[in-house]
């Protein structure tokens, strides 16, 4: 679960984020919309500490993210501990990111076995699970230059998956994908949240938001405009700005 409150960003002089509140309860998957430049993906990497935040505070499940508290203070934690906070979140990008130079399987058995220290034998096993779960049990041993990009996405989120990730966060992961290699990609995501994953979406895939979300969140020039059911915010906005945006995207 998510919890944030009041996270402001900036870059430079630039008022990135302007106070953002958001909420995403265990389970819930929850799709950011909104304008290119709006602050959904600097929000998304605020939330695994990929960027820092300049105010408010944000907690994934019950973790004050950055902070401990001593004394009744707040204290910067050190990069391990945040590593460690990061740990339950798995992430997936917009351009692939798998390693180039290691396998399907390899990929995936990187993470479990370099950080939680499980053994070759179950990581791989287990890995090969995974692959089979996004439909690539066939391709374990190709090199990420030797897979579509939608192939490459989903050995991404296997891999992501491999850590046992309490939280997932998406950024826009079919936006690079040649249009027929989106549908699959999107399945994964699917089973993914009808099996009960905790789900942070930043997508332009309207059909995918109205279908899956349990919640869409519409945001523009760094704050939450509007947000409610699928239905509410993408078939009956209330909002000015969400019905110029959602006018624009068909
Ligand atoms: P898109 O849909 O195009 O990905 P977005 O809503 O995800 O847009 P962000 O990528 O979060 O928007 O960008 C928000 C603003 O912050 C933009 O004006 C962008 O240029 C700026 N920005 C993002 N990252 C950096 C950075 N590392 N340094 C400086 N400015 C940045």
């Amino acid at each position: 679960a998510v919890n944030a409150v009041n996270v402001h960003k900036f870059f430079g002089r630039t008022h990135v984020l302007k106070g953002i509140d958001m909420e995403v309860a265990p389970s819930e998957v929850v799709c950011l919309i909104g304008p290119s430049g709006s602050g959904k993906t600097t929000f998304l990497r605020c939330i695994n500490q990929l960027e820092e935040i300049d105010g408010g505070r944000i907690w994934v499940n019950g973790d004050l993210m950055g902070y401990y508290e001593k004394n009744g203070r707040l204290h910067v934690l050190d990069d391990a501990a945040k590593a460690r906070q990061r740990r339950p979140i798995g992430m997936v990008f917009q351009r692939f990111n798998l390693f180039p130079h290691m396998t399907a399987v390899q990929n995936i058995i990187e993470a479990p076995t370099q950080v939680l220290g499980v053994s070759k034998a179950d990581a791989t096993s287990e890995a090969m699970n995974l692959l089979d779960q996004v439909g690539l049990a066939d391709r374990a041993e190709n090199y990420p230059s030797q897979l579509s990009g939608g192939q490459q996405q989903r050995v991404a989120i296997a891999r992501a998956l491999a850590m046992h990730p309490k939280l997932m966060l998406f950024d826009e992961p079919t936006s690079a994908l040649d249009p027929e290699l989106v549908g699959d990609v999107l399945k994964v995501m699917r089973d993914l949240a009808e099996e009960g994953m905790t789900m942070v979406v930043v997508t332009h895939e309207m059909a995918f938001a109205r279908d899956v979300a349990d919640r869409v969140v519409f945001m523009d020039a760094g704050k939450v405009v509007e947000e409610g059911t699928p239905d509410q915010v993408i078939n009956h906005p209330s909002q000015e700005r969400t019905q110029q945006f959602l006018s624009r995207m068909v």
